[in-house]
């Protein structure tokens, strides 16, 4: 059986308690590895260890940090098979997304902040006695805090903007897809990321994530997770006065208008509606479409979600792999009950999946579902998964009224023609992302966030680096 350790000090270990996680192969439902369950012993451990290196990582030149998080970057993208290897058995994801987005992404986030610290300035204002300058410094040790569903992709989307700033880290993956995380670990210490610059600590969220959240020495949280946990971390860490950054849940608005470019209109809202089974932050889950074509989009959509294969994540012909967890298995099955008790059609899918050879598995077939009103649970509440509602709009007010319908705004996309409205609907709509024609395409030099409770702060680009820096402002008399 394989078995993830802690990494603190710069040593693979054990967690002080000796007990285990068992972690799952949502593929066949069973156990294939165990991860050392950590508590607070272990994370004042790796308190101590980021407390220590902070001094001189903190003065380490931006030259040698940026070779490090380089070398991170070469590591990882020589091991692209192994680690995507690794991330499909561990979350359930196909094979051929975690080649070609998880870990490529997870290289790209520390070669991008390689260079970004390279580039990253501060402001200087002059007044005609006097000339300000603004310090930008390491806040000290903070602390990552990762979910489950794209694990590798968002827990380097963290850890590599704070160690480029010149902070120390206590990253904690999420115990339910921990392997590439500890993976993670190894590519660290054969890249001579000193002792201590990094410190993986796998566990619980009640045992270490909160503990990380409620640690007096930890100067900043970043969080990426579900608005519950979120608010968990924000009412023990808010009072502290701790710097938050958090990232979470989302119930995003596709808005299709009769004149967008079609064909490819369709191609993407079938990616961004069943990509990764839906568990994307991102994903498109309320798809509004204007009533002249909505007949047509209807048929066309179902006819080609039909078509997608739900099967072993690791055989190539699977379009959709399995959910990461029985619970979450169960969840999903459970609101598509609510969502035909609630008086939804469902067009396709619905049910769970049971592919030869793999009956135990957590397959979900991609379902559509129709005929639900604006305030329902299932428009209403997040699903994080392979299901989506279709629903007719009349005009670009309506439109706007159902995008905004609900608690969260983290992205929104937008199908038209027709630039002038794609921008007054993109200004009006409460999201912190808004793509017009296109899906999940990223530059990482943008802020990402959301807002309402999709999220308070922004990662990305100079955002995050500004996040994981404190400003001090010197002024200088003349
Ligand atoms: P989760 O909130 O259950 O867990 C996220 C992390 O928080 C895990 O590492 C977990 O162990 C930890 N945690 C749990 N309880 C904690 C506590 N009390 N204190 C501190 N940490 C604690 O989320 P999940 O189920 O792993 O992930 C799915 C959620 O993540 C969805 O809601 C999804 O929308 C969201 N998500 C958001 C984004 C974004 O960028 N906004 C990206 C990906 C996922």
């Amino acid at each position: 059986m394989k078995q993830v350790f802690n990494y603190i000090n710069g040593e693979i270990l054990p967690s002080k308690s000796g007990n285990w996680l068992d972690i799952y192969d949502p593929s066949i439902g069973s156990v294939y590895a165990q991860a050392t369950s950590s508590d607070k012993e272990d994370v004042v451990l790796a308190v101590q260890a980021a407390t220590s290196a902070f001094p001189n990582w903190s003065n380490t030149s931006i030259q040698d940090r940026s070779r490090i998080l380089n070398k991170i970057a070469d590591l990882i993208e020589a091991k692209l098979d192994f680690l995507a290897e690794a991330e499909s058995i561990d979350n359930g994801k196909p094979l051929i997304l975690a080649k070609r987005v998880d870990i490529p992404r997870a290289s790209s986030n520390f070669r991008f902040f390689a260079q970004a610290i390279t580039q990253f300035a501060s402001e200087s204002h002059a007044t005609i006695d006097a000339i300000n300058y603004t310090l930008r410094q390491p806040l000290g040790v903070v602390a990552a805090i990762s979910p489950w569903n794209l694990p590798l992709y968002l827990f380097t989307w963290k850890i590599a903007p704070a160690i480029a700033a010149g902070n120390t880290v206590i990253a904690k993956p999420s115990e339910v897809t921990p392997m590439t995380a500890f993976l993670l670990s190894e590519i660290c210490i054969e890249a001579g990321l000193p002792k201590g610059v990094l410190n993986i600590v796998h566990g619980t969220g009640p045992n270490v994530g909160a503990e990380l959240s409620k640690h007096k020495a930890i100067k900043a949280v970043s969080f990426t997770g579900s608005t519950k946990v979120g608010q968990e971390i924000a009412k023990v860490a808010a009072p502290m006065f701790k710097k938050l950054s958090l990232e979470m849940g989302g119930k995003n608005p596709n808005l299709i208008f009769a004149d967008c470019e079609y064909d490819k209109m369709l191609k993407t809202t079938i990616a961004s509606s069943f990509a990764n089974q839906g568990q994307i932050c991102l994903c498109g889950s309320r798809i509004y479409i204007e009533r002249s074509i909505y007949d047509k989009f209807k048929t066309d959509f179902v006819a080609h979600t039909k078509n997608r294969k739900v099967g072993p994540p690791l055989e190539v012909s699977s379009k959709l792999g399995a959910v990461v967890s029985k619970v979450h298995y169960e969840k999903i099955l459970n609101y598509i009950k609510i969502a035909k008790e609630e008086g939804g059609q469902i067009l396709c899918g619905g049910n769970a999946v049971h592919p030869t050879g793999f009956e135990n598995g957590w397959y979900i077939e991609p379902t559509i579902i129709e005929g639900l009103a604006t305030d329902c649970r299932t428009n209403q509440e997040e699903i994080f998964g392979p299901v989506v509602t279709i629903s007719p709009f009349d005009n670009d007010d309506q439109a706007l009224a159902l995008a905004n319908s609900t608690a969260y705004g983290l992205s929104a996309t937008i199908w038209t023609q027709n630039l002038t409205r794609a921008h007054r609907l993109s200004k009006d709509i409460h999201a912190g992302i808004v793509w017009i024609n296109t899906w999940l395409n990223r530059d990482l030099r943008t802020p990402f966030g959301g807002q309402k409770q999709s999220g308070v702060g922004r990662e990305g680009g100079f955002e995050v680096l500004r996040f994981f820096t404190e400003p001090k402002n010197i002024c200088v008399s003349y």
